[in-house]
């Protein structure tokens, strides 16, 4: 009844113009026009994985792994810091003496289970000789949860491969700790 008394309200030419619109179908053409354009301008959004892939950020972070310095000797000295750091227990760490270096400690054993992981890179932080790297690797998608449980030779496999370029030893680069190791090296070595 209101919408009658507005209509009447109206211009004859703005009684018209709704009339045209509405035997034409106006709006709905103005709907059709939106989608033909989209249409004809069409620009696929949707990747074809694994055909195409999504190009990473620098800052992207995947698959942890551990690193060697260029004469291929291992950077992990075992401390144990990013079990510490570690907020979902990925990590575990058994340490022991170099042979013949009893100055210095290494991982005997690392594993991680990846399965833990959240990727928030805390364990490469606390590394006080940037021995951990996350690589840009991501297709780890198994049918056995336990083939995301990684030993220390898979973790430098993994490193090998993404990190080419590696660090000279910790020596080269410090020689205040090459002096250290020279000073220390008759200590007698304990039984491990
Ligand atoms: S990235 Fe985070 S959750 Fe994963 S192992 Fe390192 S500290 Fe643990
Ligand atoms: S990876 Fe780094 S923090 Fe972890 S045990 Fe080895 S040296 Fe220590």
């Amino acid at each position: 009844m209101q919408s009658a008394v507005l209509d009447h309200r109206r211009s004859p030419l703005t009684r018209l113009r709704a009339w045209v619109k509405t035997i034409t179908f106006y709006e709905l053409l103005v709907g059709m026009k939106a989608t033909m354009k989209h249409f004809l301008n069409y620009r696929p959004i949707t990747l074809q994985y694994p055909h195409e892939k999504r190009t990473l950020p620098d800052s992207y972070r995947g698959m942890l792994s551990l690193l060697r310095y260029d004469d291929g000797t291992e950077k992990c000295v075992g401390c144990d810091l990013c079990e510490a750091a570690c907020p979902s227990r990925v990590i575990r760490v058994v340490s022991g003496e170099v042979p013949g270096e009893p100055t210095k400690r290494y991982a005997k054993e690392y594993y991680m289970d990846m399965t833990r992981c959240l990727f928030c890179g805390l364990c490469v932080e606390a590394c006080p000789v940037d021995a951990l790297g996350m690589t840009r690797e991501f297709e780890w998608a198994v049918y056995d949860k336990r083939d995301l449980h990684l030993n220390k030779q898979q973790l430098l496999a993994i490193g090998d491969r993404s990190y080419p370029v590696r660090e000279k030893r910790l020596e080269l680069q410090h020689p205040n700790t090459a002096f250290f190791n020279v000073a220390f090296q008759h200590v007698p070595q304990k039984p491990d």
